[in-house]
């Protein structure tokens, strides 16, 4: 009989309101889970409860928590699911998918909307189908499963924090639909890998990201360059990575970045497409500072995936190098 392990992290799934009528984390009900859900499937299922808080608390040493938790146990079960809040979601979607290097069985973060114990709530259904995810798609990734929809976890963003449907990925269609019955697009899954399972949670969080805006003033970020501060930097350009290199501030800020080897990264504020700097003069005459594209990664795994870097790799060839490789699905390549 297949196993899947059920880790609760928190979020609103297990929330109630306290007296001054503020969701924060309640009693995780897991005797409601534990008698209910099992019932309902032909498998072991095992809960723990590795955290309990809203996700707007993590930090990349919860990742690290989230990814060991898995790759210590990670013979004895088929599949993992993990009970997030949907605030941070993304990003631990990320990191999993950068920490857990040769993964063979699906990850599944799931959450929801409204607590388990609310009227019509979204949680348990969200539960159901994250097992049933875990249990029969067959994926071998970190995905999130929301509202019926199974996504590659490093391509989703939060889109809507009112309705039950709060993810999309603009970037990669999803990976399975759950109706009355599953269906799977295997074409769209990545490949079982041919390597085992290994553990790399290797990170540096001094990564820091500045949106392009008109009259941005550079100066406050070029001090924080030249400060030591900040080891990688994300730039969060217009369009498809347009920037105004005509700006004497942007120009100081990339030339303080270069003179330190600090990498800097170009995603763009538009979710969907992807990032081309050569595609107009503004952005390729910012090309001489060695700018690298983010393709069509979301912001959330452009900052993680440099935080990854940055924590493999002192060598700003080899972080770039990095930055530019399809590690986990999170990019098309051929960036
Ligand atoms: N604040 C909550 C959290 O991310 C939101 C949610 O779970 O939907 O933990």
């Amino acid at each position: 009989m297949k196993r899947i392990a059920i880790i609760h992290t928190g979020g609103t799934f297990a929330m109630q309101a306290d007296e001054a009528g503020h969701l924060s984390p309640g009693d995780y009900s897991i005797d409601y889970v534990q008698n209910a859900l099992p019932k309902l499937f032909d498998a072991i299922l095992v809960q723990t409860r590795l955290f309990n808080l809203d996700s707007s608390f993590f930090r990349p040493d919860h990742w690290v928590a989230m990814a060991e938790e898995i790759s210590c146990s990670y013979d004895e079960y088929d599949g993992f699911v993990l009970v997030h809040g949907t605030d941070s979601m993304a990003y631990t979607a990320c990191a999993l998918s950068f920490f857990l290097k040769n993964l063979g069985k699906p990850v599944v973060l799931t959450g929801s909307q409204l607590p388990l114990i609310a009227k019509r709530s979204d949680a348990f259904g969200n539960l159901v189908s994250a097992v049933e995810v875990a249990l029969y798609s067959g994926c071998n990734e970190v995905v999130v499963q929301f509202a019926n929809t199974v996504y590659r976890g490093n391509r989703v963003k939060k889109k809507d924090a009112w309705d039950f449907d709060a993810f999309y990925s603009p970037n990669y269609r999803n990976l399975a639909k759950l109706g009355i019955t599953m269906e799977r697009f295997v074409e769209r899954y990545l490949p079982m890998p041919q390597k085992p399972f290994s553990l790399d949670t290797r990170h540096d969080p001094a990564v820091h990201l500045a949106p392009i805006f008109p009259g941005y003033d550079y100066i406050t970020l070029t001090s924080a360059v030249e400060s030591g501060r900040i080891r990688g930097l994300v730039i969060e350009a217009y369009g498809s990575g347009n920037v105004p290199s005509d700006d004497p501030g942007l120009a100081r800020l990339f030339a303080a970045a270069a003179e330190r080897a600090i990498p800097i990264i170009v995603c763009s504020q538009s979710p969907i497409g992807k990032v081309d700097l050569g595609l107009y003069k503004a952005a390729s005459d910012a090309a001489y500072y060695g700018l690298v594209s983010a393709v069509d990664m979301t912001r959330e795994a452009t900052i993680v995936k440099l935080m990854a870097a940055l924590g493999r790799s002192q060598k700003i060839e080899e972080i770039k190098a990095f930055m530019q490789t399809p590690i986990a699905g999170e990019m098309e390549s051929g960036g």
